[in-house]
């Protein structure tokens, strides 16, 4: 991952970047904020479009609040050709301002700050940093800005990236439908016989072949691993009259795909078909999921969404073994606000991105999860993926 990269076919507009760069710089204002100090990240990723390298050279974006002032992009010498790439920098709506390797770029920092606040940087009395940056940038930055109070730039910008704009759901919309198609190669079998190890690998493979960047996690979880909810793939070899969960992800255009099907392999004999524990099990969960995904609107609490998966497997007798929160948002980082957690009773609103994930696990046994990622549209759920939620049996 280098520089600006896209989705081959789909990519956020240039002009997105000056328009949400002026929304922080608003809210950073609101919030009594004298600049928001962005490091590499999906912050920067969300303002400038820049997909910089994580290097222990300084990257930042300053984003002085008040209006008008110089938008900078500061970045080390060698970097200088994707910096100035990144549509923030080539629509004009940010400068990039390099340091050479034996500059220091604190100094660089109090400079920018200074001539964009017309305030000394020992006078900037508070700032907030990107929640990702690196301690040893945050102390370099603490001694360059001594006067000032540090806080955390999620306050300002989460209010921001948790709203999906179109072409951020796009984006979201085709990883999970290449994450669809991933998941119905794999289901189409054949399975038993094959590690969980060489099932993840067809599993990275495919993700890629349908266009990620990078696939990021691959769960395959069979028999009783499947009542692990995070199972690392390993060697154990996938058998008849068990099922597998299958949860897997990665970034197409710089946003998550993450979906989670789970399936029953059975070996050809018909009588065998799903062991009649689990496909009640099953049926609570996909009622319980449905339920969850049908109270998406605008409005509800999130920890409400919660309740209605929660409530549903209770009622069942599984409450003890939904042993995770329902979902969590996603966009450019795979978990991201919002939480579908109880406790969060922050409303949902338009454009939010998350999942709805709701498992059931019984330990030493086997168990189930079920996930699909869902926007919350003005009038309900806008559920991006469209594979089966009805229990897979696998042939063979
Ligand atoms: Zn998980
Ligand atoms: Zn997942
Ligand atoms: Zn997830």
């Amino acid at each position: 991952m280098t520089g600006c990269s896209a989705a081959p076919t789909l990519t956020i507009p240039a002009e997105r970047f000056a328009r949400r760069l002026a929304m922080a710089r608003t809210a950073a204002a609101d919030a009594g904020l004298d600049a928001l100090l962005v490091g590499v990240g999906a912050d920067l990723r969300y303002l400038a479009g820049y997909a910089a390298l994580p290097l222990e050279r300084l990257t930042l974006l300053v984003v002085p609040a008040a209006p008008g002032s110089a938008l900078t992009l500061i970045a080390p010498r060698l970097e200088a050709t994707p910096a100035r790439s990144c549509p923030a920098a080539t629509s004009g709506a940010v400068t990039v301002a390099t340091w050479e390797e034996t500059e220091d770029p604190m100094a660089l920092v109090a400079s920018v700050l200074a001539a964009a606040t017309g305030r000394a940087a020992d006078e900037l009395e508070a700032v907030a940093v990107s929640d990702g940056m690196r301690a040893a940038f945050v102390l370099g930055l603490q001694r360059a800005l001594p006067a000032a109070r540090f806080s955390l730039a999620s306050a300002v910008l989460r209010g921001l990236r948790m709203r999906k704009d179109s072409d951020e759901v796009g984006l979201l919309r085709a990883a999970a439908h290449a994450a669809d198609r991933v998941v119905a190669a794999i289901a189409a079998g054949p399975l038993i016989g094959r590690t969980e190890a060489d099932v993840a690998r067809e599993v990275r493979e495919r993700l890629v072949a349908e266009g990620h960047e990078q696939a990021e996690f691959w769960i395959v979880a069979s028999g009783p691993n499947s009542a692990s909810p995070h199972h690392d793939a390993s060697d154990r070899i996938l058998r008849a009259g068990e099922p597998v969960v299958i949860d897997i992800g990665g970034q197409l255009g710089g946003y998550g795909s993450d979906i989670t099907r789970t399936v029953w392999i059975d070996g050809g004999d018909s009588a065998r078909g799903p062991h009649p524990d689990f496909a009640r099990l099953y049926g609570v969960l996909r009622d319980a999921q449905a339920a969850a995904t049908a109270a998406v609107r605008p409005g509800i609490a999130a920890e409400a969404i919660d309740a209605v998966a929660r409530d549903a497997i209770a009622a069942a007798g599984f409450g003890p073994n939904f042993i995770h929160r329902t979902g969590h948002g996603i966009g450019l980082e795979g978990h991201e606000d919002p939480y579908i957690v109880a406790g969060n009773a922050e409303p949902l609103d338009g454009a939010m991105a998350f999942s709805v994930e709701p498992g059931i696990y019984l330990e030493g046994r086997f168990g189930a999860r079920i996930e699909d990622i869902v926007v919350c549209g003005p009038d309900g759920p806008d559920v991006l993926n469209e594979m089966t939620r009805e229990l897979l049996v696998v042939r063979g």
